[in-house]
Protein backbone atom coordinates (compact mmCIF):
# COMPACT_ATOMS: atom_id res chain seq x y z
CA UNK A 1 0.00 0.00 0.00
CA UNK A 2 2.91 2.23 0.53
CA UNK A 3 4.95 2.13 -2.12
CA UNK A 4 2.05 3.21 -4.49
CA UNK A 5 1.53 6.04 -6.17
CA UNK A 6 -0.52 8.35 -4.21
CA UNK A 7 -3.99 9.41 -5.72
CA UNK A 8 -5.57 12.83 -5.49
CA UNK A 9 -9.17 13.29 -6.43
CA UNK A 10 -9.80 16.87 -7.96
CA UNK A 11 -13.64 18.06 -7.36
CA UNK A 12 -14.26 21.13 -9.36
CA UNK A 13 -17.02 22.34 -12.24
CA UNK A 14 -14.38 24.90 -14.08
CA UNK A 15 -12.71 22.55 -16.44
CA UNK A 16 -9.66 24.92 -16.35
CA UNK A 17 -9.05 24.18 -12.67
CA UNK A 18 -8.74 20.53 -12.81
CA UNK A 19 -6.27 21.17 -15.76
CA UNK A 20 -4.38 23.57 -14.21
CA UNK A 21 -4.12 20.81 -10.91
CA UNK A 22 -3.78 17.85 -13.25
CA UNK A 23 -0.42 20.33 -14.73
CA UNK A 24 0.80 20.63 -11.70
CA UNK A 25 0.29 17.75 -9.95
CA UNK A 26 0.41 14.99 -12.67
CA UNK A 27 4.08 13.99 -12.46
CA UNK A 28 3.91 12.55 -8.80
CA UNK A 29 0.37 11.55 -8.20
CA UNK A 30 -2.31 9.92 -9.89
CA UNK A 31 -5.16 12.53 -10.22
CA UNK A 32 -8.93 11.95 -10.48
CA UNK A 33 -11.58 14.33 -11.63
CA UNK A 34 -15.11 14.74 -10.80
CA UNK A 35 -17.26 18.53 -11.76
CA UNK A 36 -19.50 18.04 -9.32
CA UNK A 37 -20.38 16.93 -5.55
CA UNK A 38 -22.17 13.70 -6.39
CA UNK A 39 -19.71 12.44 -8.91
CA UNK A 40 -16.88 13.48 -6.75
CA UNK A 41 -18.14 10.92 -3.97
CA UNK A 42 -18.60 8.23 -5.74
CA UNK A 43 -15.13 8.56 -6.55
CA UNK A 44 -13.78 9.23 -3.62
CA UNK A 45 -16.39 5.85 -2.28
CA UNK A 46 -14.94 4.02 -5.10
CA UNK A 47 -11.16 5.10 -5.58
CA UNK A 48 -10.25 5.73 -2.07
CA UNK A 49 -8.07 8.88 -3.08
CA UNK A 50 -4.98 9.61 -0.58
CA UNK A 51 -6.43 13.38 -0.40
CA UNK A 52 -9.27 15.64 -2.05
CA UNK A 53 -8.59 19.14 -3.54
CA UNK A 54 -12.44 20.29 -3.43
CA UNK A 55 -13.87 23.44 -4.64
CA UNK A 56 -16.10 25.17 -2.77
CA UNK A 57 -18.44 27.15 -5.25
CA UNK A 58 -19.34 23.58 -7.36
CA UNK A 59 -22.49 25.01 -9.32
CA UNK A 60 -25.53 24.04 -7.44
CA UNK A 61 -23.55 22.42 -4.53
CA UNK A 62 -22.03 23.78 -1.50
CA UNK A 63 -18.15 22.22 -1.15
CA UNK A 64 -19.21 22.30 2.54
CA UNK A 65 -21.74 20.18 2.16
CA UNK A 66 -19.70 17.47 -0.02
CA UNK A 67 -16.99 17.79 2.95
CA UNK A 68 -19.79 16.74 5.51
CA UNK A 69 -21.08 14.01 3.53
CA UNK A 70 -17.01 12.39 2.85
CA UNK A 71 -16.64 12.70 7.02
CA UNK A 72 -19.99 11.13 7.58
CA UNK A 73 -19.52 7.93 5.68
CA UNK A 74 -16.81 5.58 7.51
CA UNK A 75 -15.65 4.99 3.70
CA UNK A 76 -14.20 8.42 3.00
CA UNK A 77 -14.27 9.94 6.47
CA UNK A 78 -10.30 9.54 6.56
CA UNK A 79 -9.26 10.95 3.33
CA UNK A 80 -8.13 14.11 4.24
CA UNK A 81 -9.13 17.66 2.76
CA UNK A 82 -8.10 20.68 1.21
CA UNK A 83 -10.38 23.23 0.08
CA UNK A 84 -9.70 25.18 -2.92
CA UNK A 85 -11.47 28.32 -3.45
CA UNK A 86 -11.56 31.94 -4.43
CA UNK A 87 -13.52 33.11 -0.96
CA UNK A 88 -10.78 34.82 0.91
CA UNK A 89 -12.90 35.69 3.95
CA UNK A 90 -10.97 34.34 7.25
CA UNK A 91 -14.72 33.46 7.87
CA UNK A 92 -14.74 30.98 5.54
CA UNK A 93 -11.63 29.50 6.07
CA UNK A 94 -12.41 28.55 9.55
CA UNK A 95 -15.80 27.37 8.35
CA UNK A 96 -13.99 25.20 5.80
CA UNK A 97 -10.99 23.96 8.50
CA UNK A 98 -13.99 23.64 11.34
CA UNK A 99 -15.83 20.99 8.88
CA UNK A 100 -12.71 19.14 9.33
CA UNK A 101 -10.53 20.17 6.36
CA UNK A 102 -7.05 19.80 6.61
CA UNK A 103 -5.61 23.01 4.43
CA UNK A 104 -6.96 25.72 1.76
CA UNK A 105 -5.73 26.86 -1.37
CA UNK A 106 -6.77 29.72 -2.49
CA UNK A 107 -7.68 30.71 -6.37
CA UNK A 108 -5.55 31.88 -8.19
CA UNK A 109 -2.98 29.53 -6.58
CA UNK A 110 0.85 29.11 -6.68
CA UNK A 111 1.89 26.09 -7.89
CA UNK A 112 4.55 25.37 -6.17
CA UNK A 113 2.53 25.84 -2.90
CA UNK A 114 0.18 23.25 -4.18
CA UNK A 115 2.83 21.36 -4.57
CA UNK A 116 5.03 21.20 -0.93
CA UNK A 117 1.59 21.31 1.07
CA UNK A 118 -0.02 18.35 -0.91
CA UNK A 119 3.42 16.71 -0.25
CA UNK A 120 3.22 17.12 3.49
CA UNK A 121 -0.43 15.85 3.55
CA UNK A 122 0.15 12.69 1.64
CA UNK A 123 3.31 11.96 3.59
CA UNK A 124 1.24 12.80 6.42
CA UNK A 125 -1.31 10.67 5.54
CA UNK A 126 1.35 7.88 5.06
CA UNK A 127 2.42 7.66 8.60
CA UNK A 128 -0.79 7.90 10.00
CA UNK A 129 -1.87 4.76 8.43
CA UNK A 130 1.50 3.20 9.02
CA UNK A 131 0.78 3.82 12.60
CA UNK A 132 -2.39 2.80 12.46
CA UNK A 133 -1.44 -0.41 10.86
CA UNK A 134 1.30 -0.96 13.57
CA UNK A 135 -1.45 -0.46 16.06
CA UNK A 136 -3.26 -3.15 14.82
CA UNK A 137 -1.01 -5.87 13.91
CA UNK A 138 0.24 -8.28 17.13
CA UNK A 139 4.01 -7.36 16.79
CA UNK A 140 5.33 -11.21 17.04
CA UNK A 141 3.28 -13.14 14.67
CA UNK A 142 1.88 -10.25 12.28
CA UNK A 143 -1.72 -11.64 12.69
CA UNK A 144 -4.33 -9.13 13.33
CA UNK A 145 -4.25 -8.21 17.16
CA UNK A 146 -6.52 -8.36 20.20
CA UNK A 147 -7.42 -4.19 19.30
CA UNK A 148 -8.33 -5.56 15.79
CA UNK A 149 -10.11 -8.65 16.64
CA UNK A 150 -12.76 -6.01 19.39
CA UNK A 151 -13.99 -4.28 16.43
CA UNK A 152 -13.79 -6.81 13.69
CA UNK A 153 -16.23 -8.86 16.57
CA UNK A 154 -18.14 -5.83 16.69
CA UNK A 155 -18.84 -5.49 12.98
CA UNK A 156 -19.34 -9.03 12.16
CA UNK A 157 -21.96 -9.08 14.68
CA UNK A 158 -23.76 -6.45 13.53
CA UNK A 159 -23.65 -6.95 9.63
CA UNK A 160 -25.11 -10.43 10.18
CA UNK A 161 -27.85 -9.33 13.12
CA UNK A 162 -28.60 -6.95 9.92
CA UNK A 163 -28.79 -9.30 7.03
CA UNK A 164 -30.04 -12.45 9.38
CA UNK A 165 -26.39 -14.06 8.25
CA UNK A 166 -24.70 -17.22 10.27
CA UNK A 167 -21.25 -16.19 12.41
CA UNK A 168 -19.04 -18.85 13.93
CA UNK A 169 -16.19 -17.98 16.15
CA UNK A 170 -13.27 -20.23 16.65
CA UNK A 171 -10.95 -19.83 19.99
CA UNK A 172 -7.74 -22.14 19.86
CA UNK A 173 -5.35 -22.28 22.47
CA UNK A 174 -2.29 -24.48 22.07
CA UNK A 175 -1.99 -27.43 24.62
CA UNK A 176 0.71 -27.38 27.05
CA UNK A 177 2.26 -24.31 26.02
CA UNK A 178 3.37 -23.74 29.69
CA UNK A 179 5.56 -26.68 29.46
CA UNK A 180 6.90 -26.29 25.65
CA UNK A 181 8.32 -22.72 27.29
CA UNK A 182 9.73 -24.45 30.57
CA UNK A 183 11.18 -26.91 28.30
CA UNK A 184 12.79 -25.39 25.27
CA UNK A 185 12.73 -21.46 26.72
CA UNK A 186 10.48 -18.87 25.26
CA UNK A 187 13.09 -17.92 22.83
CA UNK A 188 11.60 -21.02 20.90
CA UNK A 189 8.23 -20.95 22.63
CA UNK A 190 7.85 -17.84 20.71
CA UNK A 191 9.02 -19.08 17.20
CA UNK A 192 6.28 -21.89 17.56
CA UNK A 193 3.72 -19.67 18.62
CA UNK A 194 5.18 -17.64 15.10
CA UNK A 195 4.85 -21.11 13.17
CA UNK A 196 0.93 -21.98 14.52
CA UNK A 197 0.05 -18.50 13.68
CA UNK A 198 1.01 -19.40 10.14
CA UNK A 199 -0.80 -22.27 9.61
CA UNK A 200 -3.66 -20.95 10.91
CA UNK A 201 -3.18 -18.14 8.58
CA UNK A 202 -2.56 -20.20 6.07
CA UNK A 203 -5.67 -22.89 6.97
CA UNK A 204 -8.04 -19.91 6.57
CA UNK A 205 -8.85 -19.00 2.95
CA UNK A 206 -12.27 -17.11 2.37
CA UNK A 207 -11.31 -13.53 1.89
CA UNK A 208 -13.57 -12.24 4.80
CA UNK A 209 -12.28 -15.10 7.27
CA UNK A 210 -10.54 -13.50 10.08
CA UNK A 211 -7.24 -14.78 12.21
CA UNK A 212 -6.38 -12.46 15.48
CA UNK A 213 -3.77 -13.15 18.26
CA UNK A 214 -6.46 -13.02 20.87
CA UNK A 215 -4.23 -13.16 24.17
CA UNK A 216 -0.68 -15.28 25.08
CA UNK A 217 -0.92 -18.35 23.22
CA UNK A 218 -4.60 -18.21 22.29
CA UNK A 219 -5.85 -16.96 18.84
CA UNK A 220 -9.69 -16.68 17.46
CA UNK A 221 -11.06 -16.95 14.25
CA UNK A 222 -14.78 -15.13 12.83
CA UNK A 223 -16.06 -16.74 10.24
CA UNK A 224 -18.72 -14.21 8.56
CA UNK A 225 -21.43 -15.78 6.51
CA UNK A 226 -20.55 -19.44 7.75
CA UNK A 227 -23.30 -22.16 8.26
CA UNK A 228 -22.01 -24.62 12.05
CA UNK A 229 -20.87 -27.06 9.39
CA UNK A 230 -17.97 -24.44 7.90
CA UNK A 231 -17.30 -23.65 10.89
CA UNK A 232 -16.88 -27.10 12.55
CA UNK A 233 -14.81 -28.13 9.73
CA UNK A 234 -12.30 -25.04 9.64
CA UNK A 235 -11.52 -25.91 13.00
CA UNK A 236 -10.87 -29.50 12.31
CA UNK A 237 -9.08 -28.14 9.39
CA UNK A 238 -6.59 -25.92 11.62
CA UNK A 239 -6.46 -28.97 14.33
CA UNK A 240 -5.01 -31.03 11.92
CA UNK A 241 -2.94 -28.27 10.22
CA UNK A 242 -1.04 -27.33 13.70
CA UNK A 243 -1.04 -31.37 14.08
CA UNK A 244 0.96 -31.95 10.75
CA UNK A 245 3.41 -29.22 11.15
CA UNK A 246 4.76 -31.80 13.33
CA UNK A 247 6.56 -28.62 15.87
CA UNK A 248 8.07 -31.44 18.47
CA UNK A 249 7.38 -31.18 21.94
CA UNK A 250 8.45 -34.05 24.00
CA UNK A 251 6.76 -33.34 26.87
CA UNK A 252 3.52 -33.16 25.34
CA UNK A 253 1.09 -36.66 25.82
CA UNK A 254 1.17 -36.16 21.67
CA UNK A 255 4.71 -35.82 21.00
CA UNK A 256 4.23 -32.35 19.18
CA UNK A 257 2.40 -28.65 19.31
CA UNK A 258 -1.68 -29.35 18.97
CA UNK A 259 -4.42 -26.69 19.63
CA UNK A 260 -7.72 -27.01 21.37
CA UNK A 261 -9.88 -25.16 19.65
CA UNK A 262 -13.87 -24.12 20.69
CA UNK A 263 -16.33 -22.97 18.72
CA UNK A 264 -19.45 -21.17 18.64
CA UNK A 265 -21.65 -20.78 15.91
CA UNK A 266 -24.73 -17.96 15.76
CA UNK A 267 -27.17 -19.52 12.70
CA UNK A 268 -28.40 -17.54 9.88
CA UNK A 269 -31.85 -17.01 11.21
CA UNK A 270 -31.49 -15.64 14.87
CA UNK A 271 -33.76 -13.37 15.99
CA UNK A 272 -32.24 -11.48 18.84
CA UNK A 273 -28.94 -9.56 18.56
CA UNK A 274 -25.48 -11.12 19.32
CA UNK A 275 -24.03 -10.16 22.62
CA UNK A 276 -20.28 -9.93 21.80
CA UNK A 277 -19.48 -10.74 25.47
CA UNK A 278 -21.84 -13.95 25.54
CA UNK A 279 -20.64 -14.88 22.29
CA UNK A 280 -17.09 -15.39 23.79
CA UNK A 281 -18.20 -16.75 26.68
CA UNK A 282 -20.48 -19.39 24.90
CA UNK A 283 -16.97 -20.23 22.59
CA UNK A 284 -14.83 -20.06 25.28
CA UNK A 285 -17.00 -22.38 27.14
CA UNK A 286 -16.50 -24.58 24.17
CA UNK A 287 -12.05 -24.33 24.47
CA UNK A 288 -12.66 -25.69 28.22
CA UNK A 289 -14.65 -28.40 27.27
CA UNK A 290 -12.06 -29.09 24.24
CA UNK A 291 -9.23 -29.41 26.83
CA UNK A 292 -11.18 -31.73 28.82
CA UNK A 293 -12.13 -33.56 26.43
CA UNK A 294 -8.21 -34.28 26.26
CA UNK A 295 -6.86 -31.63 24.18
CA UNK A 296 -6.18 -31.83 20.53
CA UNK A 297 -9.86 -31.55 19.87
CA UNK A 298 -12.43 -29.37 18.90
CA UNK A 299 -15.86 -28.52 20.77
CA UNK A 300 -18.79 -26.84 19.03
CA UNK A 301 -21.73 -25.41 20.26
CA UNK A 302 -24.29 -23.71 19.44
CA UNK A 303 -25.28 -20.00 20.71
CA UNK A 304 -28.64 -18.33 20.91
CA UNK A 305 -28.63 -14.91 21.30
P1 LIG B 1 -3.36 -26.07 28.30
O1 LIG B 1 -3.10 -27.29 27.50
O2 LIG B 1 -4.40 -26.30 29.36
O3 LIG B 1 -3.72 -24.91 27.44
O4 LIG B 1 -2.02 -25.73 29.05
P2 LIG B 1 -1.06 -24.53 28.78
O5 LIG B 1 0.21 -24.84 29.47
O6 LIG B 1 -0.95 -24.21 27.35
O7 LIG B 1 -1.89 -23.33 29.38
P3 LIG B 1 -1.57 -22.16 30.35
O8 LIG B 1 -2.61 -21.15 30.17
O9 LIG B 1 -1.34 -22.69 31.72
O10 LIG B 1 -0.20 -21.57 29.83
C1 LIG B 1 -0.09 -20.73 28.74
C2 LIG B 1 1.36 -20.43 28.59
O11 LIG B 1 1.62 -19.76 27.37
C3 LIG B 1 1.92 -19.51 29.63
C4 LIG B 1 3.07 -18.87 28.98
O12 LIG B 1 4.26 -19.53 29.36
C5 LIG B 1 2.85 -19.13 27.49
N1 LIG B 1 2.81 -17.88 26.72
C6 LIG B 1 1.84 -16.95 26.65
N2 LIG B 1 2.22 -15.94 25.84
C7 LIG B 1 3.44 -16.25 25.36
C8 LIG B 1 4.35 -15.59 24.48
O13 LIG B 1 4.11 -14.50 23.94
N3 LIG B 1 5.53 -16.23 24.22
C9 LIG B 1 5.83 -17.42 24.79
N4 LIG B 1 6.99 -17.98 24.49
N5 LIG B 1 5.01 -18.05 25.63
C10 LIG B 1 3.82 -17.48 25.92
MG1 LIG C 1 -4.17 -20.33 27.42
MG1 LIG D 1 -2.65 -23.48 26.38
Amino acid sequence: MFNNIAKILVIDDERINIQLLFEGLSDEYDILAASNGIDGLKVAREKRPDLILLDIMLGDTHGHDVCNALKEDPETANIPVIFVTAQDKPEDELAGLELGAVDYFKKPFSLPLVRIRVQKQIELKRKTELLEELALVDGLTGVANRRQFDNKLLQAISYVDRNHRGLSLLLIDIDYFKQYNDNYGHVKGDFALKLVAKSLMHGVTRPLDFVARYGGEEFAVILLDATPQEGEALAQKLRIAVENKNIVHETSEFGHITISVGVSHVVAAHEKKISPAAFIENADASLYAAKKAGRNSVVSDEFTP
